[in-house]
C-alpha cells in the first residue's frame, strides 16, 4: 500500500499526543504514588572483580503502578525532571535507600543516582545530609552518582554542591562515562572517587578492539588518579574476564545480579558473610 504524506503526518500527530497524554498522566500520578506506596527502591550489587564480594549497592527506583504495571525509571524519571517532582522524589529515594543501607555491614556502601535538578534546588546538600542522618547512615557510606549532563550549565553551583558534600565525606561517582562530552575536564576539576564506564563499551555492536583499548586507558588513568573503575552492564563471564583483564576493579550487571528488593539485598550480604 502507498503511504501518503498526509497519513504519515496524522500518524505522527496521533502518537505525539498519545505520548503527551501519557506524560501528563504520569506527572499527576507520580505525586500521589509516593503517598500510595507504589514506589520502591531496588538494589543492584557492585562487586569487587578480584574477590567477588559486594562492595556497594546502587539504589534504583521502581514504580509498581496499579493499572499500568511496572514502569521503568527511564519512563518516569525524565517526566519527574521536567516537572520538578524529582526534588521531592529524590529526597524520598535517598531517605528510603539510606534506611536500608543503615542495616548493612559497615564496609558496604550505598550509591544513589542524582538528577541535575536535585542539585540546583535550594538547600540540596543540606537536604541529602538530613535524609541520611535521619536514617542513621554515615556520610562516608554514601556515594552519589552523577552524569556529565550535570555540568552542562551552571557548573559553579554544581561545584559548590560537590565541595560541600565531599568535605563531610560523601563520595561521587561519574556515571555513564564515555557517553557525554569532555569528561576529562570534569575529572580534572572535581573529586570523583569512581568512574562507571557505560555499558555500551562492554556489550553491543560497538564492542571490539577499540572499546577494549578505551577501557584499558580509562583503567590506567583510574589507577594513577586513585579512582575505582566500574564496568557496567556485565552479563556474561566472558565480559567479566575481559574487563578484569583490562584493569577494571569493580563490576555491575546481570551476570552478578539484577536490582533486588531490600530483603534480598540483605540476604545476599548475609550469605556472603556466613557461607
Ligand atoms: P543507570 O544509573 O545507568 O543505572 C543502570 C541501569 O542499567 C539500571 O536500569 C539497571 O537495572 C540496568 N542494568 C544493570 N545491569 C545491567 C545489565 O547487565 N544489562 C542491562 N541490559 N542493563 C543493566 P534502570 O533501573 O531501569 O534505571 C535506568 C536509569 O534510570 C538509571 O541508569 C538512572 O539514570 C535512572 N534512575 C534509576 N533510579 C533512579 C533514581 O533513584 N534517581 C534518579 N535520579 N535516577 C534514577
Ligand atoms: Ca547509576
Ligand atoms: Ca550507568
Ligand atoms: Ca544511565
Amino acid at each position: 500500500a502507498k503511504v501518503g504524506g498526509r497519513n504519515q503526518a496524522r500518524f505522527y500527530d496521533c502518537s505525539m499526543s498519545r505520548d503527551l497524554v501519557r506524560r501528563r498522566e504520569i506527572e499527576a500520578e507520580l505525586r500521589a504514588a509516593i503517598q500510595r506506596d507504589e514506589l520502591s527502591i531496588f538494589f543492584q550489587p557492585i562487586v569487587d572483580l578480584e574477590t567477588g564480594r559486594i562492595r556497594t549497592f546502587e539504589a534504583l527506583v521502581r514504580w509498581f503502578h496499579p493499572e499500568k504495571g511496572e514502569l521503568r525509571p527511564d519512563e518516569f524519571i525524565p517526566v519527574a525532571e521536567e516537572t520538578g517532582v524529582i526534588v521531592t522524589l529524590g529526597n524520598w529515594i535517598t531517605k528510603q535507600a539510606a534506611r536500608a543501607a543503615a542495616t548493612w555491614p559497615e564496609d558496604v556502601t550505598l550509591a544513589v543516582n542524582l538528577s541535575p535538578l536535585q542539585i540546583r534546588a535550594p538547600g540540596a546538600a543540606i537536604g541529602i545530609l538530613a535524609a541520611i542522618r535521619e536514617a542513621g547512615l554515615a556520610p562516608e557510606r554514601l556515594e552519589l552518582e552523577v552524569t556529565e549532563s550535570l555540568f552542562l550549565d551552571d557548573s559553579e553551583s554544581t561545584g559548590a554542591f560537590i565541595e560541600e558534600l565531599s568535605a563531610v565525606g560523601v563520595r561521587f561517582a561519574l556515571d555513564d562515562f564515555g557517553t557525554g562530552y569532555s569528561s576529562l575536564g570534569y575529572i580534572n576539576k572535581f573529586p570523583f572517587s569512581k568512574i562507571k564506564v557505560d555499558r555500551s563499551f562492554v556489550s553491543g555492536p560497538k564492542v571490539g578492539r577499540k572499546s577494549d583499548a578505551i577501557i584499558r586507558a580509562v583503567a590506567e588513568m583510574g589507577a594513577r588518579l586513585d579512582m575505582a573503575i566500574v564496568a557496567e552492564g556485565l552479563e556474561t563471564i566472558e565480559q567479566v574476564r575481559a574487563v578484569s583483564a583490562a584493569g577494571c576493579t569493580l563490576g555491575q550487571g546481570y551476570y552478578f545480579s539484577r536490582a533486588v528488593p531490600d530483603y534480598l539485598a540483605a540476604l545476599l550480604l548475609a550469605q556472603e558473610r556466613n557461607p
